[in-house]
């Protein structure tokens, strides 16, 4: 299989700003020196203690931050070949903390929907079945119109994150990064998910961060940052 990510020497670091004027003069770096090779197909995890870097390494992938030194080459193109629109065309991010709008759960699905048009019903309820979330929405008296509040502050974080991943399922693309996507939801939740995941991360390249070795069979290989 052919390499479908390849990155050499990466780092960033992020200002600290001095305790006494407030200035930033001192760096610490959140990533550093980090080569890794992705190959098509391949689903990876990434593990850390916590503020070892995974985020911001995910978001070095998505150009939040523009590649300070090292490389990162998608396809065998370097990142910033790419317009920003190709690229969030071809990656799917799912943020530690995603936001819901105000608006019903289907609008907030359809949201992930990268194509002309707008998808069916049965395309939203087909994601939020490989996001374990269609079981609550369906028990909520309005389903899917269920109006959220913004922020989604009238489910729990573990609903919230699974319209946020089923967001993600919609969305048509090659790459899938998710950041800690099953942080929120207890062991049994987390498996079940885990395993839904199966079949539509089949044909992806997919990184996942895992805050917890839970479900680390499924992945082709784990990498420590
Ligand atoms: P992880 O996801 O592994 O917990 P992060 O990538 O969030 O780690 O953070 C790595 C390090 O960079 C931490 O020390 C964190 O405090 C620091 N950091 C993260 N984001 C910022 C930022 N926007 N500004 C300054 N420091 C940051
Ligand atoms: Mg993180």
């Amino acid at each position: 299989m052919k390499n479908l990510i390849e990155i050499k020497n990466l780092n960033k670091k992020y200002p600290v700003k001095s305790e006494f004027s407030g200035r930033s003069k001192d760096f610490i770096y959140a990533v550093n020196d980090v080569s890794l090779t992705v190959k098509e197909g391949e689903i990876l995890g990434l593990v850390g203690e916590s503020g070892c870097g995974k985020s911001t390494f995910l978001k070095l992938l998505l150009r939040f931050y523009p590649v300070q030194s090292g490389s990162v080459r998608l396809y065998g193109r370097e990142l910033n070949e790419y317009s920003l629109m190709q690229l969030r065309n071809m990656i799917t991010y799912v943020p530690q903390e995603s936001y819901l709008f105000e608006g019903t759960i289907r609008e907030n699905i359809e949201y992930g929907w990268n194509k002309a048009g707008s998808p069916d019903m049965d395309m939203i309820v087909r994601a939020a079945k490989q996001a374990y979330a269609d079981e609550f929405i369906s028990e909520l008296p309005d389903g899917y119109d269920t109006r959220l509040t913004a922020g989604g502050m009238n489910l729990s974080g573990g609903q919230r994150q699974r319209i946020a991943i089923a967001r993600a399922m919609l969305k048509d693309s090659p790459v899938i990064l998710m950041d800690e996507p099953s942080s929120a939801l207890d062991t049994h939740s987390e498996n079940v998910f885990l395993k839904a995941l199966d079949s539509p991360m089949k044909d992806k390249t997919v990184i996942m961060v895992s805050h917890r070795m839970t479900g680390v069979e499924r992945f082709d290989r784990v990498v420590r940052l």
